[in-house]
């Protein structure tokens, strides 16, 4: 048997993530592995924790990436925040805040839940009803960019509420950093996770975290062991907060964190919030341009995610095909929808790099072509005429 190396085809990344890794950051993975103790690795990292502290817009001395994909930045969260008998109020609407309650009872917890349908925002007033019906939780939760849905929910209030009730906040931030606002000092958020995959367009594998005062307390203040020695902050401070007297708890991804390194050298370039008006406006104008075909989107206008754009299949068109077609005649991959919203939306993602004029045209050019060969009641050029007038 004879083995080859492997050369992925180029594509072009438009669905739920991962979002295209743009060149530089490619290219900074690809330089020589140094030892994750080497001085130089070690005031890389220094300056890559400033950068991550900007990026959340926070002082928080706790902001780390964790060595590992989101869903382990989640886990960090909820395995830290989480004891045996504690009681979390979970709002879902959608897939994430699903896997939060199982986080919660795996961490001996008893979830609330406070349920919306897929598609809409977390409402506060069921956030603040349920509050008041268990006054003994101690954790509320919930995602702020829900991208099954292409939803995004109202972090300041929702904390505000939850802060009234003496409960901490965990906030799922994977879809949204780097790619709409958040602000976790102003906003007194006090954990948040996120991911490097989506809007940061950085290669999957990271979580970057952060963890305000009242967590810290209630992590140095618990009464049994954070179950997961892997992700207990207490042992992954010491490698993170050590500064010169760093010790060793697990191997970095060195080459990994390069990539993070520069994939926030280019956010800082461009931004934080020139980065949130990019996405905005390849959004309105994907959103233009899906209009001109007759196409909607499932989310209302006030609780729309840029980077995520849930939009509804037609009657009559044969939803796997459309994306089969993106894929093999132009490279383009966009997303399935998810659970209760299977085969009734496709997710196209704008996001990080992939948040580009160039995919918003090139995207309803394919899509226009692809609806036609099926047969749907396409006027070529339209779509790109619509979205150019909102690029212009
Ligand atoms: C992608 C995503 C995750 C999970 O991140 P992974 O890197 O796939 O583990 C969690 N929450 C939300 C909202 C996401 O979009």
């Amino acid at each position: 048997m004879e083995f080859n190396s492997f050369y992925p085809p180029q594509r072009t990344l438009m669905g739920p993530g991962p979002s295209d890794v743009h060149p530089r950051i490619l290219a900074a993975m690809a330089r020589p592995t140094v030892g994750h103790l080497d001085p130089t690795f070690v005031a890389m990292m220094d300056e890559m924790k400033v950068m991550l502290q900007q990026a959340f817009r926070t002082t928080n001395p706790l902001t780390i990436p964790v060595s590992a994909p989101g869903s382990a930045g989640m886990e960090c969260a909820f395995t830290n925040l989480v004891e045996p008998g504690d009681t979390v109020v979970v709002c879902q609407n959608g897939v994430f805040g699903g896997r939060m309650r199982e986080n919660v009872e795996r961490c001996g917890g008893t979830a609330v839940m406070v349920e919306d349908e897929w598609g809409q925002a977390v409402d506060a007033a069921k956030l603040e009803e349920a509050l008041s019906a268990n006054p003994e939780a101690s954790v509320v939760a919930f995602v702020q960019a829900e991208t099954s849905t292409g939803v995004v929910s109202d972090v300041k209030t929702l904390t505000e509420i939850a802060h009234r009730y003496d409960c901490l906040v965990i906030v799922d931030a994977v879809t949204s950093l780097g790619g709409s606002p958040l602000e976790v000092d102003e906003w007194a958020v006090d954990a948040v996770y996120s991911g490097t995959q989506k809007c940061l367009s950085c290669a999957p594998g990271l979580s970057p975290v952060t963890f305000g005062e009242r967590a810290l307390h209630r992590i140095k203040n618990r009464k049994s062991k954070v179950q997961s020695w892997f992700l207990d902050l207490n042992l992954v401070m010491g490698y993170w907060g050590g500064g010169a007297k760093r010790v060793y708890h697990h191997t970095a991804p060195v080459n990994l964190l390069y990539g993070l390194h520069e994939a926030l050298v280019m956010l800082h370039e461009e931004g934080l919030e020139n980065a949130w008006a990019r996405h905005q406006r390849n959004h309105l104008a994907l959103r233009a341009g899906l209009e001109a075909m007759q196409l909607e989107l499932l989310v209302a206008e006030n609780a729309r995610l840029p980077q995520l754009n849930a939009v509804v299949v037609p009657d009559g068109i044969d939803e796997a095909r459309v994306r089969q077609l993106l894929l093999a005649d132009y490279g383009i991959e966009i997303g399935a929808g998810l659970g209760a919203l299977a085969g009734r939306v496709w997710r196209v993602g704008l996001m990080g790099h992939s948040s580009s004029k160039k995919n918003v045209l090139v995207f309803l050019g394919a899509m226009e072509s692809v609806l036609s060969t099926l047969g749907g009641a396409i006027e070529s050029g339209r779509a790109v005429a619509a979205a150019n007038k909102v690029l212009l």
